[in-house]
């Protein structure tokens, strides 16, 4: 991997894209842009709007209806799709640059965890969308009928700021490979790299108007794209609270589909006869890896009573000694949080859980030491003796901050995991693998990790049960929110 610091960050078209034209929004607003880690402004990113959306679904529909790309195979959609997969991986540097600059991640957090994996989610959608088919259907009587699969339609990515590469892989991979049009809404507080991918889709070939970026704040482009009555669904990953409103537009509008990734308070259950060392890692990075600000963070850790003594004091000491610092240096262990605002509510839930009484074993506060004096670092904060009824037990935090309780039997380890109103993922060590299984299934969750924990492929579905939630990132199983279904009938003439 490159030195971070001798690279010179190359930024995007500041415009939007909109039907393969790099354009300014109407209304001609800005807003500005910033590296968490400096407190420096990075540059000034186009403010769309409705009217901006407006035009972005136009060029959506159009090209679904009747562009080149309507007319395209699975095969032809998933070279394309291919050759933007090569594009993003041959440039991973260059966008990994760009998101540790504006989201505070390391350099190496965002090549190996954020810029690389969204480019192998898309060549895997593209190598899927040459497989979508319909089936034959076993009707009674003199009848033909089959099940056609086809695309929804306009589809609205609404991203967040977490994992912004990462998320158009997930996103714009199975949309595309289902042959939909898109229209892009990446965070505002991270929408470089999104437009640096709209520019690598001219680059590729896209037609104009399959992929279109509109850069923006979520009251007014996000929401234009919630309540837009020509868009067909909107894939979104971000909180509840935004999640609720496109909800009430969906409801208010067209009844548009929803796939919702609403992130967790995931579990991390060990039991006595785990692997001591292997839990504790995993554990560890579980929470601590891109800073806690991982939708899917195993933000609760369980341990069996027997084990939970040497177990957090493991877990605290290894705090204590992470780097935390410049993300473009590669000895760097942990990032800046994305923002002021992010920071603050997680030294408010850091206050929470001092006031409710819970333990603190490591960290606690912001980190200004030297080069981290304006940015936005927070100490790797441990917990024990966390109350299941605790703010820190129960809502998401999303930074690096964990909650250490400890149970007595797999029944009150089975209580404590599902004691919550998210089901996004969970972990389970133990030697015992059969246990393992059976508990896995008693676990209220999309995802469950027996003796791992953080686990991605592209053949695995991943998303939430219960407020963590509707449908399904990744795999074929995602393909499915992106398809409709329509039975065909014939009529046979009598023989
Ligand atoms: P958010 O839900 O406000 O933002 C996510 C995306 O939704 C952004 O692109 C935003 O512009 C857009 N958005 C906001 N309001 C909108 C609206 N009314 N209509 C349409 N789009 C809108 O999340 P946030 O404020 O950036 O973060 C707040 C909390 O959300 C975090 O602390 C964390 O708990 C959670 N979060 C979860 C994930 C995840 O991966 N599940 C990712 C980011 C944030």
């Amino acid at each position: 991997m490159t030195d971070a610091r001798s690279l010179t960050p190359k930024l995007p078209v500041l415009k939007l894209l909109i039907d393969g034209q790099h354009v300014d929004p109407v209304e001609g607003g800005t807003f500005a842009v910033t590296n968490p880690a400096t407190g420096q402004k990075l540059c000034d990113v186009p403010a769309g709007t409705a009217a901006d959306v407006d035009r972005a679904v136009k060029a959506a529909r159009r090209a679904f209806e009747s562009g080149p790309w309507s007319k395209m195979t699975g095969r032809e959609r998933g070279k394309l799709i291919r050759k933007l997969a090569d594009l993003l991986f041959e440039r991973r540097e260059e966008f990994a640059l760009v998101e540790s600059l504006n989201n505070g991640k390391t350099f190496k957090d965002a090549i190996r965890g954020d810029v690389a994996p969204g480019a192998a989610t898309l060549a895997n959608f593209a190598d899927m969308a040459s497989t979508i088919m319909g089936e034959v259907l076993p009707v009674d009587g003199p009848f033909h009928t089959y099940a056609l699969k086809e695309p929804v339609g306009v589809v609205g990515t609404i991203i967040p700021w977490n994992y912004p590469t990462c998320m158009l892989g997930w996103k714009l991979g199975p949309a595309l490979a289902s042959g939909c049009t898109v229209v892009v809404k990446p965070s505002e507080y991270t929408p470089l790299t999104a437009l640096k991918l709209g520019a690598l889709a001219l680059e590729a070939g896209f037609p104009p108007g399959v992929i279109n970026i509109v850069t923006g704040l979520g009251d007014s482009a996000g929401e234009a794209i919630a309540r837009h009555p020509d868009v067909d669904k909107i894939s979104f990953t971000g909180s509840g609270r935004t999640a609720r409103r496109l909800l009430q537009a969906s409801a208010a509008t067209n009844l548009k589909k929803l796939t919702l990734e609403l992130g967790g308070k995931s579990p991390q259950i060990v039991f006595a006869d785990a692997d001591f060392d292997r839990a504790v890692e995993a554990c560890f990075w579980g929470i601590f890896g891109n800073k806690g600000e991982t939708c899917n963070a195993g933000s609760r850790v369980l341990v069996h009573e027997k084990a939970y003594e040497p177990f957090v004091a493991k877990l605290a000491e290894k705090a204590r000694a992470l780097k935390v610092g410049d993300p473009l240096d590669a000895s760097t262990e942990m990032g800046a949080l994305v923002s002021q605002k992010q920071m603050e509510m997680v030294l408010g839930y850091i206050e929470s859980g001092k006031q409710q009484g819970a333990k603190l074993l490591a960290g606690g506060n912001r980190d200004t030491e030297g080069f981290k004096a304006k940015g936005c670092f927070v100490r790797p904060t441990i917990f024990g003796d966390v109350k299941p009824d605790m703010k820190i037990a129960q809502e998401e935090i999303f930074g690096p901050v964990l909650s250490c309780l400890r149970f007595r039997d797999d029944a009150e380890a089975m209580a404590l995991a599902n004691n919550t109103p998210y089901g996004l993922a969970a972990s389970i060590w133990t030697g015992d693998v059969a246990k393992a299984h059976a508990l896995a299934k008693q676990v209220k969750s999309g995802v469950v990790w027996i003796n791992c924990f953080n686990e991605f492929d592209d053949a695995a579905p991943f998303g939430g049960y219960k407020e963590s939630g509707w449908g399904r990132d990744l795999s074929h199983f995602a393909l499915d929110g992106y398809l409709q279904t329509k039975a065909v009938w014939t009529k046979l003439p009598s023989p």
